[in-house]
Formats: C-alpha cells, sequence, structure tokens
C-alpha cells in the first residue's frame, strides 16, 4: 500500500518545517497557511480519520490535544488559538492521515465556514 502524504513527511522523504517530533507525533507547518500560525499536528500511527480512531487509540488522541497546547504556549500564542479537525472528505478533509490543524494570528470568527 502506498504512503500517505504525512508519513512521508515522518520518513524525511518529503521536505517539511518540523516545529516538534516525538516517538508519538511530529508538529510541521502547513504548506497552505490559513492563518498566521498554521500547524499541523500529525500521529506517527496511520489512523486515516477521527472516527476511524478506536479505544486503543486513546492515549495517542490524548497526546495529540496535551500537545496543541503546549505548543501554542510555548509560542505566545495568547492562548487564542482554533483546532481544527477535518473528518471526510464533505468535511474538507483532502489528506487520510489524521492530523489536527492549530490556527492562530488572526480573528477566528464562529460559525467557523
Ligand atoms: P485536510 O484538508 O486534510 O484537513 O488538511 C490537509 C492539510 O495539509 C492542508 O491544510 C494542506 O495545506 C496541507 N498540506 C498538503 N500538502 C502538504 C505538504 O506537502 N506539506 C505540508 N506541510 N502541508 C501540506
Amino acid at each position: 500500500m502506498s504512503l500517505t502524504l504525512f508519513e512521508k513527511i515522518i520518513n524525511k522523504e518529503i521536505p517539511a518545517e518540523i516545529l516538534y517530533e516525538d516517538d508519538i507525533s511530529i508538529v510541521i507547518k502547513d504548506i497552505s497557511p490559513q492563518a498566521p500560525t498554521h500547524l499541523l499536528i500529525i500521529p506517527k500511527k496511520v489512523i486515516p480519520k477521527l472516527s476511524d480512531a478506536t479505544d486503543e487509540d486513546q492515549d495517542i488522541l490524548g497526546h495529540l490535544m496535551l500537545l496543541a497546547g503546549q505548543i501554542a504556549n510555548q509560542l505566545g500564542l495568547d492562548e487564542t488559538f482554533r483546532l481544527v479537525v477535518n473528518n471526510g472528505a464533505k468535511a474538507g478533509q483532502s489528506v487520510f492521515h489524521l492530523h489536527l490543524h492549530l490556527l492562530s494570528g488572526r480573528p477566528l470568527n464562529w460559525p467557523p465556514g
């Protein structure tokens, strides 16, 4: 089976601006930022989308959420950011390897589009 785009980034086959990496996750800058800060928080395990996650993935999902808050604090985002998970093509998901978008640095209106 072919690798996902994010597996290729994790394997360093495709370059990316990596802000953080550990055994469970990697954090990169989005190539097409939708805000002054637009990061992707990606588990190394391939979970195609959030709705595919199982109880077995609980620690990974918790890790991603905690990491989002820690990275936001480290970057000094003034406790103002948004996390987005697009789940499924109709919700805008284009890369089928779970990832959290972390957006900050501009007004984040509600409701989202
Ligand atoms: P999705 O649409 O699946 O929720 O989000 C995928 C994200 O991956 C998009 O925001 C898109 O800009 C980003 N992306 C697509 N290709 C690349 C790439 O090669 N490098 C990086 N850093 N981001 C990418």
